[in-house]
C-alpha cells in the first residue's frame, strides 16, 4: 500500500484541485439503484437515455420494474447496452426487494453488512455495484472502489503490486472516518482524477495534483 501518501493527503490534494464533487446522478433512491445496475459496462451517457425512457414510461421505480414484463423492460433500457442481461438482473433485484421487503426503503434500511451480502447474492451484482448502492442509495459508509481508484493507487504506490478490491477498500476504511459524505466525495474525486489525468495509456502526470506524492509521477 502507498507509504507516506495516506488517504488524507490524497483527498486533500484532489479536493483542492477539483473542489467538492460528491455526485451520483439520480434524484431518488430508486433512480440511484436502477442507475447502478444500468451503468455496468457502459458510459453514463447511455444510461441517461435508458433512465429517460423509464421516466417517460412512468417506470423509474423499483415497484414499477418489479411488476413489468422483462420484454418491455428490455425495450426501455436498450440504450444502456447488454440490455437483455441488465433487464433480467434489474427485474430479479426489484422483484426480490418488493416480495421480501415490501419497499425499497425497508430494503435499504438493513444494516450495512446484511445489505451488502444480500446485494452480492443477487445475479450480476459485484462489489462495486453493491457498494455504490449501499453508499449512494442507502447512505451507508461503504467505500466504493472502481477501476480508476485501483489504477491510480497502484501508480501512486509504485511497488509493482496489484491491488484487489477488498484490500483497497479495507485500506481506505481503516484510515478514513466512517463518513458517508466523505466516501461519496472521495469516490467522485478518483473518477475525476482517472478521467482528467490518470488516463489508462498516457497519464498526464505533469498536470496531476498528485504528481508530488505519486511514485509513477515522480519516476
Ligand atoms: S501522477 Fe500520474 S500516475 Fe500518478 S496519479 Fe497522477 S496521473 Fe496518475
Amino acid at each position: 500500500m502507498p507509504g507516506s501518501a495516506g488517504p488524507d493527503l490524497i483527498y486533500r490534494l484532489l479536493r483542492k484541485r477539483f473542489g467538492f464533487l460528491n455526485w451520483w446522478p439520480g434524484e431518488t433512491r430508486d433512480e440511484i439503484l436502477i442507475g447502478a445496475i444500468l451503468t455496468q459496462q457502459t458510459s453514463w451517457r447511455n444510461v441517461e437515455k435508458a433512465i429517460s425512457s423509464l421516466r417517460d414510461a412512468n417506470a423509474l421505480s423499483v415497484k414499477a420494474i418489479s411488476s413489468m414484463r422483462v420484454g418491455v423492460l428490455e425495450k426501455l433500457i436498450r440504450s444502456s447496452g447488454f440490455y437483455r442481461q441488465k433487464a433480467r438482473r434489474l427485474k430479479k433485484l426489484c422483484s426480490h426487494i418488493i416480495s421480501e421487503y415490501g419497499s425499497l426503503g425497508r430494503f435499504l434500511s438493513m444494516d450495512m453488512d446484511r445489505l451488502r451480502s444480500e446485494l452480492l447474492a443477487m445475479d450480476g451484482i459485484g462489489q462495486e455495484t453493491a457498494d455504490a448502492i449501499a453508499l449512494y442509495a442507502a447512505g451507508k459508509p461503504s467505500f466504493v472502489i472502481d477501476a480508476y481508484t485501483i489504477r491510480a493507487m497502484e501508480r501512486i504506490s509504485g511497488n509493482g503490486k496489484r491491488f484487489g478490491y477488498g484490500d483497497l477498500q479495507k485500506y481506505f476504511m481503516e484510515r478514513l472516518p466512517l463518513d458517508v459524505e466523505l466516501y461519496k466525495d472521495m469516490h467522485a474525486q478518483f473518477v475525476e482524477l482517472g478521467k482528467r489525468y490518470c488516463l489508462k495509456t498516457k497519464p498526464l502526470c505533469n498536470e496531476c495534483p498528485l504528481a508530488g506524492i505519486c511514485a509513477y509521477g515522480k519516476g
